[in-house]
C-alpha cells in the first residue's frame, strides 16, 4: 500500500489473500492494515496538505495531471480490465466499459478543475467588494465498497484531487486489486509525497480511523446503509463533511403501452449487469396489471438463456457473486421470499454442473406476487433476484414505487411522454429514467434522497463537494465606526 509516497506493508506484518470468486483461486497477497497504518497516512496527508504544494498549485497544473491520469488508464485498460474481472467475477465486458468510464472521469475533473473562477458578488454597501472564492476542504478519507472497486474510487479520486485536498483511500478488504494498481499509474505521473495514501485493510479498523479521525476533514463512503450509519455518527467527534452514497432498492416501472422488445431487454439488464451487484440494480419490476402475463413468460425465456461462467470467457453473460459471504447473504434472502409467500418462478438456488462447483455462482432468480411489505421487495437483496409487483392506474404506480427507505434510481417505460413528466417529477429519487436504465456519466450528479445517502457525487457537485467557500469582503474606504467612544 502506499503511505507517504513509500511502498510499504502493513506496520504489523500482517497479510490478507484476495481470491478469485470464479475458483477460489489466490490471486494476490496484500497488507492487512490497522488503525497504525492509518495514522501514519491521515499523518502524510495531513502535512501534504499543511505544507505541501498541492493546494496551492494553479488548478490547470492539477487538471494537467489528472489528464495524464486518464490517459495512462486508456492505455492499460485490458490490464486493469482483467484485474477488475479476476477480483470480482464481473465480465470482462463489464469491466472494460467500467475502465473507460473511469478515464472519461479523470478527464472530465481534469477540464474542471480551473473553471470554477469564483464569483464577484454585490455587496449593500458603498466602497466595498466581496468575492467568493472556494477552496479546498484539506485532508479526505474515502471508502470504497467491493461492486465497482475502481469506478467508486474514481469519482472521488478525481474531484477531490482536482479542488487540491490529499487523501486517504482505504478500498474494499475483499477487492482491493485496481486500487493499488491506480496508485501505481498516479506514480509514474507524479503526484507529490503524500498526496495520495492508500491504505489496505477492514472497515472495522482502518475504516474506522479515517471516520474518527480529528485530523481528517472529510470523509466520502460508498457502501451499505448500515456502515453508511456508522460512520455518520464515527465522523461527529470533530463535525467532519460527510458525503454518504449508499444502497438502492430500485423501481423499473413498466406501463402497458411501453415498446415491448426494448423493455423486456432493459428490464433483463436492469438487475442481472454484474448479478445484480449494482447499487442502481432495477430489482424492482413494477408492471401494468394488463402486460403482466406476456412480460412474465417472455423474462422467463430469457432468464434460462443467461450464460453462466468465468467473467474472463467472452461468452459469459453473468459471473459469480463476488465472496462466499455475500452469497449467503443474498441465500438467506431467497429463504425470506419464500416464507413471504412470493412465488418463485425460476432460479433460486446454485447452478448445477462441475463448471460452476467451485465459484460463488447463484442462479438468476424471478420472484413473482411481491408487495411492498415484504422484505425482498424493501431490502437490498444486492445478487441477481427480481421481484415482480403490479399496478393498476399511474397514482398506483407511483405510490408503490415510492414506498421504500431508499431513493437511488428508479426508471419509467411508456410511450405516453406526458405521463412519462409527471411520473418522473413524483418520484422521490436521485435519479430517474424514461425508457432507458442504467446511463450515468461524469457530467450528470448522482447520488440518492431518502436513506440512499447524502451528497452528490459527479457532475459539477462532486467538485464542490471537496471544497468549501470563503466569502472575502473588503472595505474600500475604512472609516471608525464611532459607536465605542
Ligand atoms: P459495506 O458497507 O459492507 O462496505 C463498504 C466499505 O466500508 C468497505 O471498504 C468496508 O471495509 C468499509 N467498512 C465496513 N465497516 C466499516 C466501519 N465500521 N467503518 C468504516 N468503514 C467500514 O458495503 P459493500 O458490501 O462493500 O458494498 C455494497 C453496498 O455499497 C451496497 O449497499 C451498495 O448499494 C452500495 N453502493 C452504493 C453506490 C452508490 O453510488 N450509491 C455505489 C456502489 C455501491
Amino acid at each position: 500500500m502506499v503511505i507517504d509516497g513509500e511502498w510499504v506493508a502493513a506496520h504489523n506484518g500482517q497479510t490478507r489473500e484476495i481470491i478469485n470468486p470464479f475458483n477460489q483461486e489466490i490471486i494476490a497477497v496484500v497488507p492487512e492494515g490497522d488503525r497504525e497504518d492509518a495514522k501514519r497516512a491521515i499523518q502524510a496527508a495531513r502535512r501534504a496538505f499543511d505544507h505541501g504544494e498541492w493546494p496551492h498549485m494553479p488548478a490547470a497544473d492539477r487538471g494537467k495531471k489528472l489528464f495524464k491520469v486518464a490517459e495512462l488508464i486508456d492505455q492499460n485498460n485490458e490490464k486493469l480490465a482483467e484485474l477488475e474481472t479476476l477480483d470480482t467475477g464481473k465480465t470482462l465486458v463489464e469491466s472494460r466499459a467500467d475502465m473507460e468510464d473511469i478515464a472519461g472521469v479523470f478527464r472530465y475533473y481534469a477540464g474542471l478543475a480551473d473553471k470554477d473562477g469564483g464569483e464577484t458578488i454585490e455587496p449593500p454597501m458603498p466602497d466595498a467588494v466581496s468575492r467568493v472564492v472556494r477552496e479546498p476542504v484539506g485532508v479526505c478519507g474515502m471508502i470504497t465498497p467491493w461492486n465497482y472497486p475502481l469506478l467508486q474510487a474514481s469519482w472521488k479520486l478525481a474531484p477531490a484531487l482536482a479542488a487540491g485536498c490529499t487523501l486517504v483511500l482505504k478500498p474494499s478488504e475483499i477487492t482491493p486489486l485496481t486500487t493499488l494498481k491506480i496508485a501505481e499509474l498516479m506514480e509514474e505521473v507524479g503526484f507529490p509525497k503524500g498526496v495520495v495514501n492508500i491504505v489496505t485493510g477492514p472497515g472495522a479498523t482502518v475504516g474506522a480511523e479515517l471516520s474518527e479521525s480529528d485530523q481528517v476533514d472529510l470523509i466520502s463512503f460508498t457502501g451499505g446503509i448500515e456502515t453508511g450509519r456508522k460512520i455518520m455518527q464515527a465522523a461527529s467527534g470533530n463535525m467532519k463533511k460527510i458525503a454518504l452514497e449508499l444502497g438502492g432498492k430500485n423501481p423499473n416501472i413498466v406501463f402497458a403501452d411501453s415498446d415491448f422488445e426494448t423493455t423486456v431487454d432493459y428490464a433483463m439488464n436492469a438487475v442481472y449487469f454484474h448479478a445484480g451487484q449494482v447499487c442502481s440494480a432495477g430489482a424492482r419490476l413494477i408492471v401494468e396489471e394488463s402486460l403482466h402475463d406476456k412480460l412474465v413468460n417472455e423474462l422467463l425465456k430469457r432468464v434460462k438463456r443467461i450464460q453462466l461462467g468465468n467473467g474472463m470467457d467472452e461468452s459469459t453473460q453473468m459471473g459469480p457473486l463476488t465472496s462466499a459471504e455475500h452469497r449467503a447473504k443474498v441465500e438467506r434472502y431467497i429463504a425470506i421470499g419464500k416464507e413471504e409467500g412470493a412465488k418463485l418462478l425460476i432460479g433460486g438456488k446454485r447452478p448445477e454442473g462441475k463448471e460452476y462447483e467451485k465459484g460463488f455462482f447463484l442462479e438468476p432468480t424471478v420472484f413473482d406476487g411481491c408487495d411492498t411489505k415484504m422484505r425482498i421487495v424493501q431490502e437490498e437483496t444486492f445478487g441477481p433476484i427480481l421481484t415482480i409487483e403490479t399496478f393498476r392506474t399511474e397514482e398506483e404506480a407511483v405510490r408503490i414505487a415510492n414506498d421504500s427507505v431508499y431513493g437511488l434510481a428508479g426508471a419509467i417505460w411508456t410511450q405516453d411522454l406526458n405521463r412519462a413528466q409527471r411520473v418522473s417529477k413524483s418520484l422521490r429519487m436521485g435519479t430517474v429514467w424514461i425508457n432507458d436504465f442504467h446511463p450515468y456519466f461524469p457530467q450528470a450528479p448522482w447520488g440518492g434522497y431518502k436513506q440512499s445517502g447524502i451528497g452528490r457525487e459527479l457532475g459539477k457537485t462532486g467538485l464542490e463537494e471537496y471544497t468549501e467557500q470563503k466569502h472575502i469582503f473588503q472595505n474600500l474606504n475604512p472609516q471608525p465606526m464611532g459607536w465605542f467612544k
